[in-house]
C-alpha cells in the first residue's frame, strides 16, 4: 500500500467548511477512521502526519475545534493526555475557533504554485516558508484556494 494511495482515500473523505473539515467516512465514537487497503488509520491523526509531521511519541493531537470528527490539521495540536482533558473542560467556550487568515498576496501564491509544481518540497516545508498553515498550501495545491491564480 503506497502512501500516495492511503493519501486519494483521505482527501476523498472529508467536506471542507470555514473552520473544520468534516469527516465523511466511517466514525468510531466520533472520531474519523481511514479505511485503506484493509489498514484502519485515525484520520485526524493522518491528516496531522501528512500535512504537519510527526506526532512526538507519548502525545495524544488534541482538537482545538473540539470537533472529535473533523481533520483540519490548523486544528490539530499535540499534546498530553491532561491538555486534551483540560479542552474537554472548556469545550463549551473554544467552540467555533477558526484558523487564523493568511496574508498571501497573488504573487506569493504564484510563487508556491510554483515550488509545489517543480520542486520536491513538502507542503509542510512550503507553508514555513511563507508563514502560513499547511492546510493553506494543500488547498491551494488542490484548487480550493485561489484557483484563479495560475
Ligand atoms: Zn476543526
Amino acid at each position: 500500500m503506497k502512501i500516495e494511495d492511503v493519501r486519494a482515500h483521505f482527501e476523498a473523505g472529508f467536506r471542507v467548511t470555514p473552520g473544520c473539515w468534516e469527516w465523511l467516512r466511517g466514525k468510531d465514537r466520533g472520531y474519523g477512521i481511514l479505511k485503506s487497503g484493509g489498514v484502519k488509520y485515525k484520520a485526524y491523526r493522518f491528516s496531522y502526519e501528512l500535512y504537519v509531521g510527526p506526532i512526538p511519541p507519548g502525545l495524544h493531537l488534541r482538537h482545538l475545534c473540539n470537533n472529535p470528527s473533523c481533520v483540519n490539521p490548523d486544528n490539530l495540536k499535540p499534546g498530553t493526555h491532561a491538555e486534551n482533558m483540560k479542552d474537554i473542560a472548556v469545550s463549551g467556550k473554544k467552540k467555533g475557533q477558526r484558523p487564523s487568515t493568511t496574508v498571501l498576496t497573488e504573487e506569493k501564491v504564484r510563487e508556491i504554485k510554483k515550488l509545489l509544481k517543480e520542486s520536491q518540497r513538502t507542503v509542510g516545508c512550503i507553508a514555513k516558508q511563507f508563514g502560513v498553515c499547511p492546510s493553506t498550501i494543500s488547498h491551494i495545491r488542490t484548487g480550493r484556494l485561489w484557483s484563479d491564480i495560475i
